[in-house]
């Protein structure tokens, strides 16, 4: 089988070292051996990318913006395949899988707008004579650590916003979906990006991923990931005064009022639990209801999960597809065994099952009788397990949901005006979801979370270039 190589310093470089790309649908279909790129190729990257900034960064933004749309239209050209070969690596849908393939597409298709919308200021100065303004310059050289969950959709956030503002780019995809960030940057080479400015290298986060956030010629880490690495990459940029961003983790809450429309509600947290298999950092993992609908939500919660199919991300008809690989598997299954001898009552799933192919199927974990200070309420799983927390009010309902150590995005559903303002004041997330899903957001505004979840100015949108360019103030005596 060809191995599928790393991209730098506008080559593409083989390495001794490759890692097979496995169906988590079908352990048997091996999507491809992708290089791992070691510390010296990583290195090589670094400095092509260093080496290219200079000529990058004073390039017109016509030609930026034109760059960008033709990433972003190829991606959409290719939308079909690109969500096949994302679904068939990550284990989504293949609806899923198209629709972050298009999402891809958009979001480079949106910075290649917003490239012609950079503004500055021009003021004046205090001092007679002066004039003062106030521009932004690009960082320079940005090094992009992403996750496994949204292949596609996550670098195409990263990427495009890093280089519409000028800056080069060292890009490494997580170890299990390199199939999707590999087709990224063969479109992104194909519409013509200068050597250098662009790089891909695949491989393990503890050589590739430490080397690039050491090293002196990255000037800033764009990183989404798990709350442990995110914390160590802190660390380290703060030790060499690296600008970084982190998307980490989340304990997202749902709350659920008496007075909510019960199919909206159950639509909310089925689509926000379970869908995408609960691994999205934006997950429903604690549903947090009033005690008047708790027994008519949990039975209809329960009645809608046994009519969902849990099949071949690839087969029409699924709506779930597998967990993403056996490590992630081992830990749902550790946390329902912790959740059961914590004192939750399992009401449906958390089985393994078997398909026609040999994959990672578990039927979605739905736990009543649970408390705010369980540990299956209070870490992260990324699996499709929730737990329904019941509480007295909405007063307590709140108090609940912002018990976490994280923040990222939160939902309420109700028909009261006054505890859906009152929610969107009060809640301590970085995004608040009235009568819709905790997971599923746009892509011109933007993303993030407070407290434990993320760090670091926001990613999408125009809010992006806060973290990849730097304000600079002039004084011109005129
Ligand atoms: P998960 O446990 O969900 O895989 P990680 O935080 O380990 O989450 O992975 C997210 C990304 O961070 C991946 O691309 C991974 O390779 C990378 N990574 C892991 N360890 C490090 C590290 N020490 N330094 C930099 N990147 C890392």
């Amino acid at each position: 089988m060809d191995m599928k190589l790393n991209y730098i310093a506008g080559q593409w470089q083989e390495s001794s070292n490759a890692m097979a790309n496995i169906n988590p649908s079908d352990t048997s279909d091996i999507i491809g051996q992708y290089a791992h790129a070691d510390k010296n190729q990583t290195e090589q990257a670094i400095k092509a990318a260093r080496q290219a900034f200079s000529n990058w960064s004073k390039t017109g933004i016509q030609q930026r913006s034109e760059l960008l749309d033709r990433i972003g239209q190829i991606i959409l050209d290719r939308r079909q395949a690109l969500g096949e070969l994302l679904s068939r690596e990550e284990g989504k849908t293949l609806p899923e899988g198209i629709g972050e393939a298009t999402r891809a597409g958009q979001i480079f298709k949106f910075f290649a707008g917003e490239v012609l919308h950079m503004t500055g200021d021009l003021l004046p100065s205090t001092r007679p004579g002066l004039e003062v303004s106030i521009t932004r310059d690009p960082i320079g050289v940005v090094g992009l650590i992403t996750p496994w969950n949204f292949p596609i959709a996550i670098p195409a956030w990263k990427i495009a916003p890093a280089l519409a503002y000028g800056n080069c780019v060292v890009f490494k995809p997580a170890e299990l979906v390199p199939g999707s960030a590999h087709a990224l940057a063969e479109i992104i080479v194909e519409a013509g990006i200068p050597e250098g400015v662009f790089n891909l290298v695949m491989g393990t986060g503890s050589e590739v991923g430490a080397t690039i956030v050491d090293h002196p010629d990255i000037d800033a880490i764009s990183f989404t990931g798990s709350v442990n690495t995110g914390k160590r990459i802190a660390t380290n940029s703060i030790s060499r005064m690296a600008k970084f961003q982190l998307e980490m983790g989340g304990k997202n809450p749902l709350i659920i009022l008496d007075d909510a429309d019960l199919d909206i509600a159950v639509d909310c947290a089925i689509q926000g639990a379970f869908f995408s298999t609960g691994q999205r950092c934006t997950a429903s993992s604690r549903l947090i209801v009033t005690k008047g609908i708790h027994n008519r939500f949990v039975d209809a919660v329960e009645e809608k999960l046994s009519t969902l199919v849990i099949d071949h991300a690839l087969k029409s008809g699924t709506h779930i597809g597998p967990v993403v690989d056996q490590r992630q598997l081992d830990q749902d299954i550790k946390y329902i065994d912790i959740g059961q001898s914590e004192g939750a009552k399992l009401v449906c799933g958390g089985e393994l099952v078997k398909r026609d192919t040999n994959g990672f199927y578990l039927t979605p974990a739905l736990f009543t009788d649970t408390s705010n200070d369980m540990r299956i309420n209070r870490e992260e799983i990324f699996g499709p397990v929730a737990s329904v927390i019941a509480v007295d009010n909405y007063e307590q309902a709140l108090q609940v949901a912002n018990d976490t150590e994280f923040g990222l995005s939160a939902g309420i559903v109700t028909t009261s005006l006054k505890y859906a303002s009152d929610f969107k004041r009060n809640i301590e997330a970085g995004m608040a979801m009235v009568n819709v899903p905790t997971a599923g957001v746009d892509y011109h505004v933007p993303f993030g979370g407070r407290k434990g979840s993320s760090y670091g100015s926001r990613e999408q949108g125009q809010y992006a270039r806060e973290f990849y360019t730097t304000v600079k103030t002039a004084y011109t005596l005129a």
